[in-house]
Protein backbone atom coordinates (compact mmCIF):
# COMPACT_ATOMS: atom_id res chain seq x y z
CA UNK A 1 0.00 0.00 0.00
CA UNK A 2 1.32 3.44 -0.92
CA UNK A 3 1.85 6.01 1.28
CA UNK A 4 -0.79 8.27 -0.64
CA UNK A 5 -3.40 5.86 -1.28
CA UNK A 6 -3.69 5.62 2.65
CA UNK A 7 -3.57 9.58 2.85
CA UNK A 8 -6.08 10.00 1.20
CA UNK A 9 -8.44 7.29 2.59
CA UNK A 10 -7.46 8.54 6.01
CA UNK A 11 -7.96 12.12 5.64
CA UNK A 12 -11.09 11.47 3.93
CA UNK A 13 -12.20 9.85 7.53
CA UNK A 14 -10.73 12.71 9.18
CA UNK A 15 -12.76 14.90 7.06
CA UNK A 16 -15.99 13.38 7.82
CA UNK A 17 -15.07 13.20 11.63
CA UNK A 18 -14.61 16.80 11.84
CA UNK A 19 -18.15 17.73 10.26
CA UNK A 20 -19.28 15.32 13.19
CA UNK A 21 -17.80 16.90 16.27
CA UNK A 22 -14.15 16.82 15.89
CA UNK A 23 -10.99 14.78 16.93
CA UNK A 24 -11.58 14.40 20.59
CA UNK A 25 -15.35 13.95 20.42
CA UNK A 26 -16.32 11.12 22.74
CA UNK A 27 -18.78 8.71 23.81
CA UNK A 28 -18.58 8.25 27.64
CA UNK A 29 -20.11 5.55 30.23
CA UNK A 30 -22.54 7.91 31.40
CA UNK A 31 -23.73 8.80 28.08
CA UNK A 32 -24.26 5.25 26.89
CA UNK A 33 -26.03 4.87 29.62
CA UNK A 34 -28.12 7.03 29.21
CA UNK A 35 -28.77 6.59 25.54
CA UNK A 36 -28.57 2.75 25.50
CA UNK A 37 -26.99 2.93 21.82
CA UNK A 38 -27.30 6.54 20.31
CA UNK A 39 -23.62 7.94 20.73
CA UNK A 40 -24.58 10.72 22.63
CA UNK A 41 -21.19 12.94 22.06
CA UNK A 42 -19.21 14.34 24.98
CA UNK A 43 -16.08 16.27 23.47
CA UNK A 44 -13.46 15.52 25.10
CA UNK A 45 -14.01 14.14 28.30
CA UNK A 46 -10.89 11.70 28.03
CA UNK A 47 -8.50 13.92 27.09
CA UNK A 48 -5.76 15.02 29.98
CA UNK A 49 -6.97 11.78 32.10
CA UNK A 50 -4.13 10.69 34.25
CA UNK A 51 -3.04 7.23 34.58
CA UNK A 52 0.70 5.15 34.75
CA UNK A 53 2.21 3.19 32.35
CA UNK A 54 5.15 1.14 31.83
CA UNK A 55 7.50 3.43 28.89
CA UNK A 56 10.88 2.56 27.22
CA UNK A 57 11.96 5.75 26.83
CA UNK A 58 15.84 7.65 26.87
CA UNK A 59 17.97 4.68 27.31
CA UNK A 60 15.41 2.89 30.02
CA UNK A 61 11.38 1.27 30.70
CA UNK A 62 10.27 2.13 33.52
CA UNK A 63 6.57 3.14 34.62
CA UNK A 64 5.94 6.44 33.91
CA UNK A 65 2.87 8.95 35.14
CA UNK A 66 1.06 10.09 32.06
CA UNK A 67 -1.63 12.18 30.66
CA UNK A 68 -4.34 10.95 27.69
CA UNK A 69 -4.02 12.93 24.49
CA UNK A 70 -7.18 13.99 22.32
CA UNK A 71 -8.15 10.78 20.68
CA UNK A 72 -9.18 10.22 16.90
CA UNK A 73 -12.63 10.01 16.38
CA UNK A 74 -12.27 6.02 15.17
CA UNK A 75 -10.37 5.17 18.47
CA UNK A 76 -11.51 3.34 21.49
CA UNK A 77 -10.41 4.32 24.75
CA UNK A 78 -10.02 0.94 26.58
CA UNK A 79 -8.82 0.73 30.27
CA UNK A 80 -6.07 -2.32 30.60
CA UNK A 81 -7.51 -5.36 32.78
CA UNK A 82 -4.79 -7.78 31.63
CA UNK A 83 -1.79 -7.66 29.31
CA UNK A 84 0.89 -10.66 28.47
CA UNK A 85 4.14 -9.43 26.79
CA UNK A 86 5.17 -10.75 23.68
CA UNK A 87 8.74 -12.20 23.36
CA UNK A 88 8.84 -10.50 19.35
CA UNK A 89 9.20 -6.75 21.89
CA UNK A 90 11.58 -8.16 24.75
CA UNK A 91 14.61 -6.90 22.42
CA UNK A 92 13.24 -3.32 21.63
CA UNK A 93 11.98 -3.25 25.37
CA UNK A 94 15.20 -3.88 27.74
CA UNK A 95 17.26 -2.65 25.31
CA UNK A 96 19.69 0.05 26.69
CA UNK A 97 20.51 2.23 23.80
CA UNK A 98 18.94 5.82 23.60
CA UNK A 99 15.36 5.83 21.83
CA UNK A 100 14.30 9.06 19.92
CA UNK A 101 10.91 7.90 20.55
CA UNK A 102 9.19 7.29 23.95
CA UNK A 103 6.71 4.29 23.34
CA UNK A 104 4.83 1.93 25.33
CA UNK A 105 5.53 -1.12 24.21
CA UNK A 106 3.64 -4.62 23.32
CA UNK A 107 0.88 -5.38 20.42
CA UNK A 108 -1.88 -6.94 22.31
CA UNK A 109 -4.40 -6.23 25.63
CA UNK A 110 -7.27 -6.83 26.78
CA UNK A 111 -9.91 -4.03 28.62
CA UNK A 112 -12.92 -2.44 29.33
CA UNK A 113 -14.21 0.03 26.92
CA UNK A 114 -14.83 3.43 28.92
CA UNK A 115 -15.20 5.41 26.07
CA UNK A 116 -15.54 5.03 21.52
CA UNK A 117 -14.98 7.79 19.21
CA UNK A 118 -17.23 9.55 17.30
CA UNK A 119 -17.12 6.98 13.78
CA UNK A 120 -16.39 3.99 16.01
CA UNK A 121 -19.05 1.20 15.03
CA UNK A 122 -17.77 -2.01 16.00
CA UNK A 123 -18.08 -1.97 20.34
CA UNK A 124 -19.72 -0.17 22.83
CA UNK A 125 -18.88 1.68 26.05
CA UNK A 126 -18.84 -0.98 28.59
CA UNK A 127 -17.41 -3.70 25.82
CA UNK A 128 -14.91 -6.20 26.90
CA UNK A 129 -12.83 -6.39 24.05
CA UNK A 130 -9.78 -8.17 23.09
CA UNK A 131 -7.34 -5.76 21.23
CA UNK A 132 -5.38 -8.11 18.77
CA UNK A 133 -1.94 -7.38 17.37
CA UNK A 134 -3.71 -8.05 13.69
CA UNK A 135 -6.81 -5.68 12.69
CA UNK A 136 -9.71 -6.43 10.45
CA UNK A 137 -11.08 -3.73 8.89
CA UNK A 138 -13.36 -5.12 6.26
CA UNK A 139 -12.98 -3.05 3.77
CA UNK A 140 -9.21 -3.26 2.27
CA UNK A 141 -7.84 -5.61 -0.69
CA UNK A 142 -6.72 -7.98 1.77
CA UNK A 143 -9.68 -8.63 4.02
CA UNK A 144 -11.97 -8.54 0.82
CA UNK A 145 -9.89 -11.52 -0.46
CA UNK A 146 -10.42 -13.48 2.51
CA UNK A 147 -6.86 -12.46 4.32
CA UNK A 148 -7.81 -10.92 7.53
CA UNK A 149 -4.51 -11.84 8.38
CA UNK A 150 -2.97 -9.51 5.99
CA UNK A 151 -5.41 -6.67 7.26
CA UNK A 152 -3.58 -3.56 5.13
CA UNK A 153 -4.31 -1.50 8.38
CA UNK A 154 -1.71 -3.63 10.10
CA UNK A 155 1.02 -3.59 7.68
CA UNK A 156 0.22 0.42 6.97
CA UNK A 157 0.87 0.91 10.32
CA UNK A 158 4.02 -1.31 10.41
CA UNK A 159 5.70 0.27 7.36
CA UNK A 160 8.83 2.61 8.37
CA UNK A 161 8.05 6.26 8.11
CA UNK A 162 4.64 5.70 7.72
CA UNK A 163 2.95 5.69 11.11
CA UNK A 164 -0.20 7.00 10.90
CA UNK A 165 -0.95 6.92 15.14
CA UNK A 166 -0.10 10.38 17.03
CA UNK A 167 1.53 10.01 20.03
CA UNK A 168 -1.52 9.04 22.19
CA UNK A 169 0.19 10.28 25.60
CA UNK A 170 2.54 12.23 26.96
CA UNK A 171 4.43 11.77 30.75
CA UNK A 172 5.10 14.72 33.41
CA UNK A 173 8.06 16.09 31.33
CA UNK A 174 5.90 16.72 28.23
CA UNK A 175 7.47 14.04 26.38
CA UNK A 176 5.26 12.29 24.14
CA UNK A 177 4.56 8.90 24.12
CA UNK A 178 3.35 6.47 21.64
CA UNK A 179 2.18 2.82 21.72
CA UNK A 180 3.98 0.37 19.92
CA UNK A 181 2.63 -0.51 16.60
CA UNK A 182 -0.62 1.49 17.54
CA UNK A 183 -1.92 -0.91 20.69
CA UNK A 184 0.80 -0.72 23.11
CA UNK A 185 -0.60 -2.41 26.32
CA UNK A 186 1.36 -2.15 29.20
CA UNK A 187 -0.10 0.68 30.31
CA UNK A 188 -3.52 1.32 31.97
CA UNK A 189 -5.20 2.61 29.21
CA UNK A 190 -4.76 2.17 25.57
CA UNK A 191 -6.29 3.62 22.60
CA UNK A 192 -6.67 1.32 20.01
CA UNK A 193 -8.08 2.13 16.18
CA UNK A 194 -11.85 -0.07 16.52
CA UNK A 195 -10.44 -2.23 13.70
CA UNK A 196 -7.86 -3.68 16.62
CA UNK A 197 -10.81 -4.05 18.86
CA UNK A 198 -12.73 -7.68 19.32
CA UNK A 199 -15.52 -7.67 21.87
CA UNK A 200 -16.16 -10.75 23.63
CA UNK A 201 -19.17 -11.69 25.97
CA UNK A 202 -18.27 -13.86 28.35
CA UNK A 203 -17.44 -13.95 32.57
CA UNK A 204 -13.72 -15.87 31.92
CA UNK A 205 -11.29 -13.86 33.35
CA UNK A 206 -8.93 -11.10 31.98
CA UNK A 207 -5.95 -12.95 32.27
CA UNK A 208 -6.72 -15.40 30.16
CA UNK A 209 -8.70 -13.61 27.67
CA UNK A 210 -5.88 -11.40 27.48
CA UNK A 211 -3.65 -14.40 25.90
CA UNK A 212 -6.21 -13.95 22.91
CA UNK A 213 -4.88 -10.83 21.93
CA UNK A 214 -1.57 -12.86 20.17
CA UNK A 215 0.20 -15.71 21.27
CA UNK A 216 -2.24 -18.60 22.13
CA UNK A 217 -4.75 -17.25 19.57
CA UNK A 218 -1.92 -16.69 17.13
CA UNK A 219 -0.84 -20.41 18.00
CA UNK A 220 -4.20 -22.21 18.07
CA UNK A 221 -4.82 -20.44 14.61
CA UNK A 222 -2.18 -22.01 13.20
CA UNK A 223 -3.72 -25.58 13.36
CA UNK A 224 -7.41 -23.77 12.84
CA UNK A 225 -7.66 -20.88 10.79
CA UNK A 226 -5.63 -21.65 7.42
CA UNK A 227 -3.52 -24.72 8.01
CA UNK A 228 -5.93 -26.56 9.36
CA UNK A 229 -4.75 -29.79 10.87
CA UNK A 230 -6.28 -33.11 10.09
CA UNK A 231 -8.11 -35.98 12.25
CA UNK A 232 -5.65 -38.49 12.72
CA UNK A 233 -3.11 -36.33 11.07
CA UNK A 234 1.20 -36.07 12.41
CA UNK A 235 1.93 -32.64 13.19
CA UNK A 236 4.77 -31.19 14.66
CA UNK A 237 5.71 -27.89 16.68
CA UNK A 238 8.99 -26.73 16.84
CA UNK A 239 8.96 -24.12 19.94
CA UNK A 240 6.80 -24.49 22.94
CA UNK A 241 6.53 -21.47 24.09
CA UNK A 242 3.08 -19.31 24.55
CA UNK A 243 2.45 -19.47 20.48
CA UNK A 244 3.86 -22.92 20.30
CA UNK A 245 1.57 -24.65 23.11
CA UNK A 246 -1.13 -22.62 21.32
CA UNK A 247 -0.46 -24.85 18.45
CA UNK A 248 0.06 -27.93 20.72
CA UNK A 249 -3.57 -27.82 22.18
CA UNK A 250 -4.55 -26.79 18.81
CA UNK A 251 -3.39 -30.62 17.45
CA UNK A 252 -5.07 -32.24 20.32
CA UNK A 253 -8.52 -30.23 19.90
CA UNK A 254 -8.62 -30.93 16.25
CA UNK A 255 -7.85 -34.46 17.05
CA UNK A 256 -3.84 -35.48 15.50
CA UNK A 257 -2.90 -38.51 15.50
CA UNK A 258 0.09 -37.32 17.39
CA UNK A 259 1.43 -33.95 18.10
CA UNK A 260 5.65 -33.59 18.81
CA UNK A 261 7.05 -30.79 20.28
CA UNK A 262 10.56 -30.07 20.00
CA UNK A 263 11.97 -27.21 22.40
CA UNK A 264 15.31 -27.12 23.99
CA UNK A 265 14.17 -26.34 27.13
CA UNK A 266 12.63 -29.24 29.55
CA UNK A 267 10.15 -27.54 31.41
CA UNK A 268 8.34 -26.84 28.21
CA UNK A 269 8.93 -30.05 26.75
CA UNK A 270 7.18 -31.11 30.15
CA UNK A 271 4.35 -28.76 30.15
CA UNK A 272 3.40 -29.13 26.01
CA UNK A 273 2.99 -33.25 27.03
CA UNK A 274 0.42 -31.60 29.75
CA UNK A 275 -1.13 -29.31 26.77
CA UNK A 276 -1.59 -32.64 24.25
CA UNK A 277 1.96 -32.99 22.79
CA UNK A 278 2.23 -36.94 22.21
CA UNK A 279 6.04 -37.11 22.17
CA UNK A 280 8.55 -33.65 23.51
CA UNK A 281 11.90 -34.11 21.51
CA UNK A 282 15.20 -31.98 22.47
CA UNK A 283 16.51 -30.61 19.33
CA UNK A 284 19.82 -30.01 21.00
CA UNK A 285 20.30 -33.59 22.26
CA UNK A 286 18.76 -34.75 18.80
CA UNK A 287 21.52 -32.56 17.15
CA UNK A 288 21.03 -33.07 12.99
CA UNK A 289 18.79 -36.33 13.48
CA UNK A 290 16.21 -34.17 14.59
CA UNK A 291 14.89 -34.57 11.38
CA UNK A 292 15.14 -38.09 11.01
CA UNK A 293 13.67 -39.06 14.18
CA UNK A 294 10.61 -36.81 13.30
CA UNK A 295 10.13 -38.80 9.57
CA UNK A 296 10.61 -41.90 11.63
CA UNK A 297 7.88 -41.04 14.22
CA UNK A 298 5.67 -40.04 11.37
CA UNK A 299 6.56 -43.50 8.95
CA UNK A 300 3.25 -45.01 9.99
CA UNK A 301 2.22 -49.04 10.71
CA UNK A 302 4.05 -50.00 7.37
CA UNK A 303 6.39 -49.49 4.73
CA UNK A 304 4.76 -50.91 1.93
CA UNK A 305 4.59 -48.53 -1.21
CA UNK A 306 1.67 -49.85 -2.40
CA UNK A 307 -0.32 -50.01 0.53
CA UNK A 308 -0.48 -46.84 1.85
CA UNK A 309 3.62 -46.67 3.42
CA UNK A 310 5.26 -43.27 3.38
CA UNK A 311 8.50 -45.09 3.29
CA UNK A 312 9.28 -45.77 -0.68
CA UNK A 313 12.87 -45.19 -1.02
CA UNK A 314 15.83 -44.58 0.82
CA UNK A 315 18.15 -41.73 -0.70
CA UNK A 316 17.38 -37.85 -2.03
CA UNK A 317 14.22 -37.00 -2.41
CA UNK A 318 12.73 -40.09 -1.64
CA UNK A 319 13.48 -39.54 1.83
CA UNK A 320 12.66 -35.76 1.90
CA UNK A 321 9.39 -36.88 0.57
CA UNK A 322 8.53 -38.42 4.47
CA UNK A 323 7.78 -36.41 7.34
CA UNK A 324 4.92 -34.65 9.05
CA UNK A 325 1.44 -33.78 7.33
CA UNK A 326 1.45 -30.42 9.51
CA UNK A 327 4.59 -28.84 10.61
CA UNK A 328 4.55 -25.23 12.93
CA UNK A 329 7.85 -23.33 13.53
CA UNK A 330 6.96 -20.94 16.16
CA UNK A 331 10.74 -20.84 17.83
CA UNK A 332 11.83 -17.81 16.54
CA UNK A 333 15.39 -16.11 17.07
CA UNK A 334 16.61 -15.74 20.31
CA UNK A 335 16.95 -12.20 21.10
CA UNK A 336 18.79 -12.59 24.54
CA UNK A 337 20.65 -15.98 25.90
CA UNK A 338 17.82 -17.36 28.31
CA UNK A 339 18.21 -17.95 32.13
CA UNK A 340 16.42 -21.54 30.91
CA UNK A 341 18.73 -23.84 28.32
CA UNK A 342 19.50 -21.32 24.95
CA UNK A 343 18.61 -22.16 21.23
CA UNK A 344 20.24 -24.70 19.16
CA UNK A 345 20.80 -22.23 16.56
CA UNK A 346 19.86 -18.42 18.21
CA UNK A 347 19.65 -17.26 14.52
CA UNK A 348 16.52 -19.73 14.01
CA UNK A 349 17.53 -20.21 10.70
CA UNK A 350 18.62 -23.99 11.28
CA UNK A 351 15.24 -24.81 12.73
CA UNK A 352 13.16 -23.44 9.86
CA UNK A 353 15.21 -25.48 7.72
CA UNK A 354 14.66 -28.18 10.03
CA UNK A 355 11.04 -27.50 9.86
CA UNK A 356 11.01 -27.55 6.24
CA UNK A 357 12.59 -30.99 5.93
CA UNK A 358 10.44 -32.34 8.46
CA UNK A 359 6.90 -31.67 6.44
CA UNK A 360 6.13 -34.46 4.41
CA UNK A 361 6.01 -34.05 0.02
CA UNK A 362 2.81 -32.61 -0.28
CA UNK A 363 2.14 -31.15 2.92
CA UNK A 364 1.86 -27.87 5.01
CA UNK A 365 4.69 -25.63 7.36
CA UNK A 366 3.21 -22.50 9.04
CA UNK A 367 6.63 -20.39 9.92
CA UNK A 368 5.64 -17.85 12.55
CA UNK A 369 9.26 -17.11 14.51
CA UNK A 370 11.06 -14.15 13.55
CA UNK A 371 14.18 -15.05 11.53
CA UNK A 372 15.88 -11.92 10.05
CA UNK A 373 18.90 -13.48 8.06
CA UNK A 374 18.15 -15.05 4.97
CA UNK A 375 17.28 -18.75 5.09
CA UNK A 376 19.00 -20.81 2.14
CA UNK A 377 15.84 -23.04 1.11
CA UNK A 378 17.87 -26.28 -1.87
CA UNK A 379 15.79 -25.67 -4.95
CA UNK A 380 15.05 -29.05 -5.86
CA UNK A 381 13.21 -29.32 -3.03
CA UNK A 382 11.20 -26.56 -3.41
CA UNK A 383 10.39 -27.09 -6.75
CA UNK A 384 9.52 -30.96 -6.35
CA UNK A 385 8.43 -31.48 -3.21
CA UNK A 386 5.03 -29.89 -2.95
CA UNK A 387 5.22 -28.41 0.49
CA UNK A 388 2.98 -25.30 1.09
CA UNK A 389 4.36 -22.41 3.14
CA UNK A 390 1.98 -20.62 5.48
CA UNK A 391 2.92 -17.07 6.36
CA UNK A 392 2.33 -17.03 10.35
CA UNK A 393 1.17 -13.87 11.16
CA UNK A 394 -0.91 -14.54 13.84
CA UNK A 395 -1.22 -17.91 12.47
CA UNK A 396 -3.53 -16.77 9.70
CA UNK A 397 -6.06 -16.09 12.40
CA UNK A 398 -9.61 -14.12 11.58
CA UNK A 399 -9.96 -12.22 14.45
CA UNK A 400 -13.77 -11.24 14.11
CA UNK A 401 -14.21 -14.85 13.07
CA UNK A 402 -11.88 -16.60 15.44
CA UNK A 403 -11.71 -15.14 18.60
CA UNK A 404 -15.06 -15.44 19.51
CA UNK A 405 -14.85 -19.07 18.88
CA UNK A 406 -12.27 -19.50 20.78
CA UNK A 407 -13.62 -17.82 23.62
CA UNK A 408 -16.15 -20.76 23.59
CA UNK A 409 -13.57 -23.63 23.72
CA UNK A 410 -11.93 -21.86 26.61
CA UNK A 411 -15.46 -22.06 28.26
CA UNK A 412 -16.03 -25.86 27.39
CA UNK A 413 -12.39 -26.38 29.05
CA UNK A 414 -11.13 -27.56 25.60
CA UNK A 415 -8.19 -24.66 25.03
CA UNK A 416 -6.76 -24.35 28.52
CA UNK A 417 -5.49 -20.65 28.88
CA UNK A 418 -5.50 -20.50 32.76
CA UNK A 419 -2.24 -23.36 32.77
CA UNK A 420 -0.78 -21.05 30.25
CA UNK A 421 0.20 -18.41 32.84
CA UNK A 422 2.92 -19.15 34.68
CA UNK A 423 2.97 -16.28 36.66
CA UNK A 424 1.04 -13.05 36.94
CA UNK A 425 2.34 -9.14 37.80
CA UNK A 426 1.25 -6.12 38.82
CA UNK A 427 2.16 -3.26 36.77
CA UNK A 428 4.79 -2.10 39.11
CA UNK A 429 6.79 -5.55 37.80
CA UNK A 430 6.23 -4.81 34.44
CA UNK A 431 9.75 -4.64 34.13
CA UNK A 432 10.14 -7.91 35.77
CA UNK A 433 7.39 -9.97 33.62
CA UNK A 434 9.49 -8.20 29.89
CA UNK A 435 12.80 -9.72 31.63
CA UNK A 436 10.99 -12.95 32.63
CA UNK A 437 9.64 -13.34 28.86
CA UNK A 438 13.57 -12.72 27.70
CA UNK A 439 14.56 -15.29 30.38
CA UNK A 440 11.99 -17.88 28.70
CA UNK A 441 11.57 -18.70 32.62
CA UNK A 442 8.04 -18.67 32.18
CA UNK A 443 5.73 -19.65 29.33
CA UNK A 444 3.92 -16.42 29.46
CA UNK A 445 2.93 -13.90 32.26
CA UNK A 446 0.40 -11.68 32.78
CA UNK A 447 0.19 -8.43 33.97
CA UNK A 448 -3.06 -7.79 36.10
CA UNK A 449 -4.25 -4.20 36.26
CA UNK A 450 -6.01 -2.89 39.82
ZN1 LIG B 1 3.45 -10.82 19.37
ZN1 LIG C 1 -8.38 -4.91 6.19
Amino acid sequence: MTSTTSGISRRRVLKRAAALGGGAALLTAPAAAQSGQAPAVITGAQSGRSFRGLVRHGTTLDVQDLRLLPTDPRQVVIRSLAVAPCYTIVRGALGTNAVTRAEVPNHCGFGVVEAVGALVKRVQVGDRVVVAGTSQCGQCYQCLHGRPDFCQFTFFSNAPGQDPFPPFAEMRDGTKVYAQAGIGGMSEVMTAFEEYCVPVFTDLPAAELTLLGDQLASGFAAGHARMQFEPGSDVAVFGAGPVGVGAVQAGRVMGAGQVIAIDPIRYRREFALKMGATVALDPVAEGDGIVERVRELCRGPNDRRFAGGTTWGRAGNAVMGRGADFVVEAAGLQAFPPKAEPQPDPTNVKTVLQAWDCTRMGGHVMLMGFTLTPVPFPGASLALLGRTIHPGQQGGLNVMRDLPRYVKLIEKGKIDARSMITRRYTLDQGRQAVQDTADRTIIVGVIEFS
